[in-house]
């Protein structure tokens, strides 16, 4: 489905949390922006969700990763090896927090031990750092520190592509960061892991709706949704997301 105004589209790849909940696949948002693809996140369910939907890895152009856990990023390894095997051509960005990179080949050398096999990959990698502005292939990318695990280097993104804009929370707790993040977006995609539990380091839809107000975006997506939250969903009154679904904006 596409938008009428826009040449943009999203489909959900994945959804779920890090366990699993519901079979529902790690987070992976696949954005198609004109001739350009992106993936936001790469869960290690990723290459497994985007063959289900028959979504081919080689039109990848940017992978942009929120942060370094493995339910958001550990997918890059299954990517870069079948890329490999395909002996792929077109260039990959792989857009990441600080230690991005080495954290990825250290990954790759634990899973395939002794190969090296996308050593002659054409990827490039850019680390970000907070509040820095990106410019990449025809959009922006701006990274806001959010809070969730200081160790994966959290942060939300905020993605402008023409007049367009996307903003995506990553993992986090409420911040007065998501503020600024989400001021103005077309869709605003929030992780609402729980339903009412109280963590520092998740939302929960109960906290949300009651900041809601405070924030300012045309749609709303709620992801990585926890077993708690998938049995509340009756209760929920904001659109959310599910694997395969695809958003205009
Ligand atoms: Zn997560």
């Amino acid at each position: 489905m596409f938008s009428e105004s826009t040449n943009n589209a999203l489909q959900i790849i994945g959804c779920g949390d890090a366990f699993a909940s519901g079979g529902n696949f790690h987070t992976c948002f696949h954005l198609r922006s004109g001739e350009t693809n992106i993936l936001i996140d790469c869960g290690a369910t990723t290459l497994h969700g985007l063959r289900r939907l028959q979504i081919d890895p080689d039109q990848i152009d940017i992978i942009l990763i929120s942060h370094l856990h493995g339910d958001h990023y550990a997918g890059i390894p299954f990517l870069l090896m079948d890329a490999a095997v395909r002996k792929r051509q077109r260039k990959l960005k792989i857009i990441t927090p600080n230690t991005g990179k080495a954290r990825i080949k250290a990954l790759l050398q634990l899973l395939y031990p002794g190969s090296d096999k996308t050593e002659q990959l054409p990827v490039e990698y850019i680390e970000y750092k907070s509040y820095e502005i990106l410019q990449l292939d025809g959009i922006q990318v701006q990274a806001y520190p959010v809070v969730h695990s200081k160790a994966a280097l959290s942060h939300g993104l905020r993605i402008t592509i023409g007049h367009q804009v996307l903003s995506y929370s990553g993992d986090t707790s409420w911040t007065d960061n998501l503020i600024p993040l989400s001021d103005g977006a077309d869709l605003f995609i929030c992780e609402c892991n729980f339903y009412n539990t109280s963590t520092p380091t998740h939302m929960n839809y109960l906290d949300l709706v009651s900041k809601i107000s405070q924030l300012n975006f045309n749609k709303i997506l709620l992801t990585h949704l926890s077993e708690e939250m998938l049995a509340n969903l009756d209760r929920v009154d904001i659109p959310v997301a599910k694997d395969g679904m695809t958003v205009s904006f």
